[in-house]
């Protein structure tokens, strides 16, 4: 429009230019220039009143329809304009905002992210920052976008887009949360766990208290989970995961670390023994009964410490403790071991181990040794007890408890037992057979947990007292307590295996459980006093209170009892006066390679019987 008024003023200032004198036609033209300029001038006011009119309605519509608040604060911070949006979200009407200084509105944790988002937009760039603003009684986080407008007429200040982000952020702390936790227990899951451990050798004092991680491993979990199914095992891993919780100090991070698995940091701690005794209330507390689905089912733990070195490295810390609870598991289970540095070269020798005794079963090199069980008062063979011996090529005879744990822990204890059986059965069939000393020979083989779940159980019995002729009543399987706590079945197996006819002991009796609610439940013809309590007995200044109860616990129930480990005279003159009728022990003879047994028990004369001198006869020997 301007344009179109300059262009016409011009032609009619070319019109009545040709009419004119030279003096008056300059004249004109001063006046005509000035009126052009006067014009353009008013022309590009005009354009400048334009744009501001447009600039500014255009923001205002921009501003009063977006759900994202606006708010202009001049330099000095004070606000000085907020759009309507902004009651919902402070909760208060623009006019009450306006006036009111921008940092009274946020958390005072979040300044120091307002300071720099000032500096920031005053430098005049784009920033963006994240703070929490109040709405009555919360906080709400808010994204803020800042555009310089100070040069801007009409605004002149610091325009800042607020939105709220709440939700964004709650799904964000849910998400790391998600990502740093166990869904199911909710505990801190490993990265959060080795995280917590490298913070904790960081902030640790030098020279000061120390640092131990407990890895944890439950024994038994696998059969509730294959038994009960997979809700019942995750309802036991919650139930475990509270109780480590008691267990542990308020600081602590406990954390799974997957299946039923769990790790323990323990900060401030003056020394291993502190760590040993938090093991301790640890599995005291996983083992007590665990009600789940309405049954009543037990596990164990396994734990291994390690201390950490504030050198270390967390990954370290943690597989040093996964080592020693491994030993912890094989060895004694439900127990704790803390890590040694031998312990690498012992897993080396372990996992060596373990291959040459898989060679060893096929070569059919795991020899028995049998050791007499005897009655106490005449010294006669009433039985034996078949244990394993292996003797290795290059190491010698293995230990039989470190051979057992091995067997145990690869599964190879199936096809062990299972030669033990079928050879034992073979081996007292031929004695009772061929002597008459032996003719009421009693076998004892030892079960183990493992094979007592096997589904072959029944058939590997059976088998092998056909195969070998045995009468069922001779033979006696001994299983530990701790196998017939195990599991829902135990009766139901019990009892099949009593329908083949065979006796049952109870092994080490008295290690165990203090309820001795199932001797009355399970059909038990035999307990074994297990030979701490028989190291008791015949002491000057001990009362051997536990080996009188089992005595007459066994009388009450009548179950026969058997003494384990009697190494001494006093010891078995003393279970006898006890009331014990049966045992076995160095003092009679240890265990005895077949040929032995057969050479000091069954060959001897008739009348020379066992009788108490027999002690020269059975002089400890060493175990072949
Ligand atoms: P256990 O069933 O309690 O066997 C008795 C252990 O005590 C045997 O150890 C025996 O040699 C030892 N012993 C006997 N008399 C005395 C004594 O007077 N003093 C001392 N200190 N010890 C005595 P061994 O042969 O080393 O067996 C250790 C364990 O290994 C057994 O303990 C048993 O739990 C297990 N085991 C042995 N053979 C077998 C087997 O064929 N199958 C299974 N599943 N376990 C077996
Ligand atoms: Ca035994
Ligand atoms: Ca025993």
């Amino acid at each position: 429009m301007p344009a179109v008024v300059v262009v016409v003023a011009c032609g009619v200032v070319a019109t009545d230019a040709a009419s004119m004198g030279p003096k008056s036609f300059a004249g004109f033209l001063v006046i005509a220039l000035v009126v052009l300029t006067l014009i353009r001038r008013m022309a590009s006011v005009q354009r400048e009143v334009d744009h501001l009119v447009s600039s500014e309605s255009r923001f205002r519509a921009l501003v009063q329809q977006s759900n994202d608040v606006t708010l202009i604060f001049s330099p000095d911070g004070t606000i000085t304009y907020a759009s309507p949006s902004v009651e919902d979200l402070l909760g208060l009407s623009a006019s009450d905002v306006v006036g009111s200084a921008l940092s009274g509105h946020v958390h005072p944790e979040d300044t120091s992210a307002l300071t720099w988002f000032v500096r920031g937009a005053s430098e005049g760039g784009t920033v963006i920052a994240e703070w929490r603003v109040r709405r009555a009684e919360e906080w709400i986080w808010t994204e803020n976008t800042s555009t310089d407008l100070r040069e801007e007429p009409g605004i002149e200040g610091i325009v800042i887009t607020s939105r709220d982000i709440s939700e964004r952020r709650s799904l964000e702390a849910q998400l790391t949360h998600q990502a740093f936790h166990d869904s199911l227990t909710r505990l801190a899951n490993r990265s959060l766990f080795l995280n917590r451990v490298a913070h904790a050798i960081a902030r640790a004092p030098r020279g000061g208290r120390q640092l131990a991680v407990l890895f944890l491993d439950l024994d038994g979990f696998k059969k509730v989970n294959d038994s009960l199914g997979h809700a019942a095992g995750d309802e036991l891993l919650v139930a475990c995961a509270s109780r480590l919780a008691t267990s542990v100090r308020p600081g602590d991070t406990i954390a799974r670390l997957g299946g039923d698995e769990f790790a323990v940091l323990l900060e401030g701690i003056t020394g291993l023994p502190d760590a040993e005794q938090i093991a301790e209330r640890i599995a005291t507390a996983v083992n007590a009964s665990f009600t789940v689905r309405g049954r009543e089912v037990f596990v164990g733990v396994s734990v291994g410490i390690a201390e950490v070195g504030l050198e270390q490295s967390p990954e370290v810390a943690l597989r040093n403790a996964d080592l020693a609870m491994y030993f912890a598991k094989s060895r004694h289970k439900g127990r704790y071991a803390i890590y040694e540095p031998t312990m690498h070269q012992e897993l080396v020798e372990w996992m060596e181990l373990e291959a040459d005794l898989r060679a060893a079963i096929s070569a059919n090199e795991i020899a028995i040794a049998y050791q007499p069980i005897v009655h106490l008062a005449t010294g006669r063979l009433y039985g034996a007890e078949a244990l394993v011996r292996w003797r290795h090529p290059k190491r010698g005879l293995v230990e039989p408890s470190r051979l057992i744990a091995i067997a145990e822990e690869t599964g190879l204890i199936i096809p062990v037992g299972r030669q033990v059986l079928e050879e034992a059965c073979a081996q007292a069939s031929a004695w009772r057979r061929d002597h008459r000393r032996a003719e009421s020979l009693r076998l004892s083989v030892n079960l183990s947990g493992r094979h007592f779940q096997e589904p072959s159980l029944l058939d590997d019995v059976r088998g092998a007292l056909e195969r070998s002729g045995l009468e069922p009543s001779a033979l006696t399987l001994e299983i530990t307590e701790s196998v017939l706590m195990q599991s829902e079945s135990t009766l139901t197996t019990l009892r099949a295996l009593k329908s083949l006819g065979v006796r049952l002991a109870i092994d080490d009796f008295g290690i165990g459980y203090s309820s001795l609610g199932y001797l009355q439940r399970f059909p038990i013809d035999i307990l074994k006093i297990d030979r701490t309590f028989v190291d008791s007995v015949a002491l000057a200044d001990a009362d051997p209170v536990l080996v009188r109860a089992i005595i007459a616990l066994g009388r009450t129930l009548r179950i026969e009892t058997i003494a384990e480990g009697i190494e001494r005279l006093e010891q078995r003159d003393g279970l006898q006066e006890l009331g014990c009728e049966l045992g076995q022990g160095f003092f009679f003879a240890p265990a005895l390679p077949p040929a032995e047994f057969d050479r000091r028990l069954l060959h001897e004369s008739e009348d020379k019987r066992l009788t108490p001198d027999y002690g020269s006869a059975f002089t400890p020997a060493p175990v072949s």
